[in-house]
């Protein structure tokens, strides 16, 4: 098997080096000094340039290359730092991929092609305080109640926590064991019953905020 980038993967990856390299090292010393995330005008400015969704389908907003080519650039931006390279991430990565192969159409289009322009930041939220691997072990609860679901329960270490607009939250769904269980559940930041607990001292990713995300009878 060869392993090696194909001509084109090389071209790219040379673009976000130099972008990384030309543009990035003193925002990012900004960043982690003051333990901030990245403006969204420099998102803005990463889709312009082509940065973010890059293995989102175009129909959605996306260049629609493959993994490798979102990780080529990933890689480059976090040769910088991890605050400048997140945005590429959180564009490529888990909760935007899952609203696209998991989410309703509707839901699809509300979203996904505004997180590939950089007008909206979507975070993942899985992890809980007595549930990290363990995915089955969760115990926020999420219930159907007419054409609403009602969030119950305390989230923990959700990279964006406070500062995305949305959140793929993961959650029980019934009673059923195991897997089988377990579900997911777009959440806005501005949902009633949604709020987020302090900004984590991490010991490094300075420049992402982590925080908890508690639901109170969350209404979405
Ligand atoms: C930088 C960073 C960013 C993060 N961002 C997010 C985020 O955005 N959203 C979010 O939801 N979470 C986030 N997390 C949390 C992350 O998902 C959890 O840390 C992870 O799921 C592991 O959970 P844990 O730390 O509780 O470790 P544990 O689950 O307690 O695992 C501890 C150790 O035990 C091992 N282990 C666990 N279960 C088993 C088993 N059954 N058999 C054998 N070995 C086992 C693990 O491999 C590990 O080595 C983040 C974590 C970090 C470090």
């Amino acid at each position: 098997m060869d392993f090696r980038l194909t001509e084109q993967q090389r071209e790219l990856q040379d673009v976000a080096r130099q972008f990384a390299r030309n543009e990035l090292p003193a925002i990012a010393a900004e960043l982690e000094r003051d333990n901030v995330p990245p403006s969204r005008d420099l998102v803005r400015r990463y889709a312009e340039m082509g940065f973010l969704g890059i293995n989102v389908s175009e129909d959605l907003g996306g260049l629609g290359l493959g993994n490798i080519e979102a990780l080529v650039v990933l890689e480059e931006f976090a040769k910088i730092s991890s605050a400048v390279a997140f945005p590429v991430f959180e564009s490529s990565v888990g909760p935007v991929r899952a609203i696209e192969h998991f989410g309703s159409d509707p839901l699809k289009q509300r979203i996904v092609p505004k997180v590939c322009s950089g007008e909206m930041v979507v975070a993942v939220s899985m992890s809980e305080p007595d549930a990290g691997s363990a995915l089955t072990d969760l115990k926020a609860r999420a219930e159907r109640r007419g054409d609403t679901v009602v969030l119950n329960g305390t989230k923990r270490w959700c990279s964006g926590g406070g500062h995305a607009d949305a959140y793929v939250v993961y959650c029980r769904m019934s009673d059923d064991p195991g897997a089988r269980a377990i579900g997911a559940v777009l959440v806005e930041k501005d949902a009633p019953g949604l709020s987020f607990g302090p900004n984590e001292e991490l010991m490094g990713f300075r420049g992402i905020p982590s925080s908890d995300l508690n639901f109170d009878d969350c209404e979405v």
